[in-house]
């Protein structure tokens, strides 16, 4: 995650991760989620869906924060947040 100065307490906070899943056939492909993710998390598809747009997609190797903008942003609820279920550590067996 970017930021312009370390905040103090960073090291003590847990930044939440989702997934964004992306509803193909909904999307206008008018790019506001990808526009305004602060991360750019997501880019425009190559591919078209069946009304003939450019969804978004996961851009690999980024991550998302949860912040929701995309999925309160969107004007046709085509993509929404869920959070990354963490695998809990594994216990050790005596
Ligand atoms: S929730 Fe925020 S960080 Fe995640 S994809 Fe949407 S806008 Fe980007
Ligand atoms: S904001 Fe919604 S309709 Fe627009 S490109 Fe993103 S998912 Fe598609």
């Amino acid at each position: 995650m970017k930021f312009w100065r370390k905040p103090l307490d960073l090291d003590t906070q847990q930044v939440l991760r989702g997934d964004a899943h992306i509803l193909r056939e909904r999307c206008k492909g008018c790019g506001y989620c990808v526009e305004f993710c602060p991360e750019d998390v997501l880019k425009l598809d190559h591919a078209y869906n069946k009304k003939g747009y450019h969804p978004p997609v996961v851009v690999e190797g980024k991550e998302c924060v949860m912040c929701k903008l995309c999925e309160m942003i969107c004007p046709d609820f085509a993509i929404f947040i869920t959070e990354r279920v963490k695998v809990p550590a594994e216990v050790s067996h005596v």
